[in-house]
């Protein structure tokens, strides 16, 4: 049943996306795409390039036409409906701002668009420029602004009217790191104070990681697991979103299981409870393994390269030729080309059918 909420703007809506495809001539882009976004949640879809997350963003838009299934904004079917009746507001990487259009103006050129009368027009402008805090720079020229504040004219352009959905495409990667993590809270502040629904596309999963109330991953046109960032980051449930997850990224060993033990040339590790398997991969994050003295730990390995990045070291491990990482203390010290173990607790081991994919073992929150 789709849902309204009060937010600051009026009202939030749900949106319903029910067994959503694309097909490009007889490519099959986008593969029974389902998801019922809640009123006022930020939902950040996330994947690798080519995987689809904009062709879905720009057929909730409207931009482009769903080949089969069906989209409902608020109880309103918008399948068939063009993009300016869906009520939304969209913010892309690129700011898209009129050069020769001061702050204001371009904030309020969607209401002159719709002919709002001007001293409502002026107003909406000021509130829209407190909310992204662009008030004291209202007459300035896009030029005159950095590449933050022109992002926040963008967002304030999309506030200003009011919609009941924002749609936002990478909309952070054109800034450089440090102004990328201010805007990322400016943003997720920005969207718990108006409470507008919002679906977020980015290939950077510590910008999904923080921004989402949900992350929807996906690959090849296919949605792999919805969840909290923490279900998706601590419960995988395949070998694409366990490896996808996380920086470094999760470590992994394949082998196979038999009789409760999985099995490598290396190491021959507790697997009790889960099923004969041929092609099966461990898998272990780095900040939940421990190096120790050679042969005290689950498996011995050579010191390959060690990193101090400021609040951690991180000792990579070459292993026939993989690599395997562990996230130290920061005043860790071992020397490199010498061999050393890996230890870590029976309940942060994952195991993965690697054929097929799937986690091999339930729950471990
Ligand atoms: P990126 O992060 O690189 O933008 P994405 O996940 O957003 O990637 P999409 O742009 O949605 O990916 O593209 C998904 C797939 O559909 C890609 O294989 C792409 O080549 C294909 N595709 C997108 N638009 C068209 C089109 N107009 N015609 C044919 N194929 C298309």
């Amino acid at each position: 049943m789709a849902e309204e909420t009060e937010n600051r703007n009026g009202s939030a809506k749900s949106i319903s996306i029910r067994s959503m495809n694309k097909y490009y001539g007889s490519f099959h882009a986008l593969k029974d795409f389902s998801i019922e976004v809640e009123a006022g949640e930020f939902l950040v879809i996330l994947g690798p390039s080519g995987c689809g997350k904009s062709t879905a963003l720009r057929m909730i838009a409207g931009l482009e036409s769903i080949s089969s299934g069906e989209l409902l904004i608020g109880d309103t079917n918008v399948t068939e409906v063009l993009p300016k009746y869906r009520d939304i507001a969209m913010v892309f990487q690129s700011y898209a701002l009129y050069p020769h259009k001061t702050v204001a103006e371009n904030i309020g050129f969607p209401l002159k668009m719709a002919k709002v009368p001007t001293n409502e027009r002026h107003a909406a402008v000021q509130v829209a420029a407190e909310q992204v805090e662009l008030h004291n720079h209202l007459d300035r020229f896009p030029s005159q602004l950095s590449g933050g504040q022109r992002q926040r004219v963008a967002l304030a352009r999309a506030i200003v009217r009011r919609p009941s959905v924002f749609l936002m495409d990478e909309p952070l990667s054109n800034l450089d790191a440090k102004l990328r993590g201010n805007m990322r809270a400016e943003l997720k502040h920005m969207q718990s104070e108006l409470g507008i629904t919002t679906i977020y596309v980015t290939h950077d999963q510590i910008e999904a990681m923080t921004l989402a109330n949900r992350v929807a991953i996906m690959k090849d046109g296919v949605i792999q697991q919805i969840g909290t960032p923490k279900e998706v980051y601590s419960d995988p449930v395949n070998l694409f979103v366990a490896g996808f997850m996380g920086l470094p990224p999760m470590n992994f060993i394949n082998g196979t299981i038999t009789a409760g033990k999985f099995l490598t040339s290396d190491a021959e590790i507790d697997a009790s409870g889960i099923p004969d398997t041929k092609q099966a991969t461990f898998g272990f994050r780095p900040e939940d393994c421990k190096v120790v003295a050679a042969g005290k730990g689950l498996i011995d390995a050579n010191v390959y390269t060690v990193e101090m990045t400021g609040d951690q070291v991180l000792v990579t491990f070459d292993l026939r030729g993989g690599h395997l990482v562990v996230k130290m203390p920061k005043d860790f010290e071992i020397a490199t080309g010498i061999s050393a173990g890996i230890t870590l607790d029976k309940n942060q081991a994952y195991f993965f059918d690697s054929e097929h994919g799937p986690r091999l073992h339930a729950n471990q929150i």
